[in-house]
C-alpha cells in the first residue's frame, strides 16, 4: 500500500523489534509493544497537528498537507508541537477527517466504513480520507469527496469495481480503490 519493498519493509520491522516497538505474535505477526503503541500515537498526532499548520496558518490545500506534513517529519520538537497545537486552538482532527486524539479515533472507528462496505440506498456522511495515496487524496477534493460531505449510495456493482453516489444532486461514480479509501458514517 505504502510502495515500500518487501526487503525494506522486513528491515524495519527488525529495527522495531530490537528496539522493543513492535513483538512477534503466534503467527510472527507484527504487534506494537506498549512503548511501541505510545510513540506510534505520538508520531500520528504530531502529524494531525502539522498538517492543520500548513492548512490553518500557511495556507496550503488539505490535498498538500499530507505529503508536506510527512516531509517536515521531525523538524518540531515535542514542545513546539504543544505550543502549535495550542495557538491553532486545539483542532480536533486533521485536514482529512482523522481526529487528533487517539482515543477519539479508536472509539469512532466502530461507527464508520469504508463505502465500498455500504450497500444501496444508504445514505451517509464522509468522516475520514485515506491518506496513503496522494494522487487519490487530491482526487477525493477535486471530485468533492471531503469530510461533512453527505452522499448516498444509489448503485453497488462489485463485479465491475464501482459504485455510483448521489452527491450534490448529480450521480458520481467512484471505483472500488477510492471507495475503500472514504470512510463514512451510514445514517
Ligand atoms: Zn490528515
Amino acid at each position: 500500500m505504502l510502495g515500500v519493498s518487501r526487503a525494506s519493509a522486513g528491515e524495519m520491522l527488525k529495527r522495531l523489534e530490537a528496539d522493543g516497538l513492535i513483538e512477534r505474535g503466534e503467527h510472527k505477526e507484527a504487534l506494537l509493544t506498549a512503548a511501541g503503541r505510545v510513540r506510534a500515537e505520538k508520531v500520528v498526532r504530531k502529524h494531525r497537528i502539522i498538517e492543520r499548520l500548513l492548512t490553518d496558518f500557511m495556507g496550503y490545500t488539505a490535498a498538500e498537507a499530507h505529503v508536506y506534513a510527512d516531509e517536515l517529519g521531525d523538524t518540531f520538537t515535542d514542545d513546539m508541537v504543544e505550543r502549535i497545537e495550542a495557538r491553532l486552538g486545539n483542532p480536533e482532527r486533521c485536514p482529512h477527517g482523522w481526529p487528533v486524539d487517539p482515543a477519539v479515533e479508536q472509539a469512532e472507528n466502530d461507527e464508520l466504513a469504508p463505502l465500498s462496505d455500504v450497500a444501496a440506498g444508504t445514505r451517509a456522511t464522509i468522516v475520514r480520507l485515506a491518506e496513503h495515496d496522494g494522487d487519490l487524496l487530491h482526487w477525493f477534493y477535486d471530485q468533492g469527496l471531503v469530510p461533512g460531505r453527505e452522499l448516498v449510495v444509489r448503485d453497488a456493482q462489485p463485479a465491475a469495481g464501482q459504485m455510483t453516489v448521489a452527491l450534490n444532486g448529480a450521480e458520481q461514480a467512484i471505483g472500488e480503490k477510492a471507495a475503500a479509501g472514504l470512510f463514512v458514517r451510514p445514517a
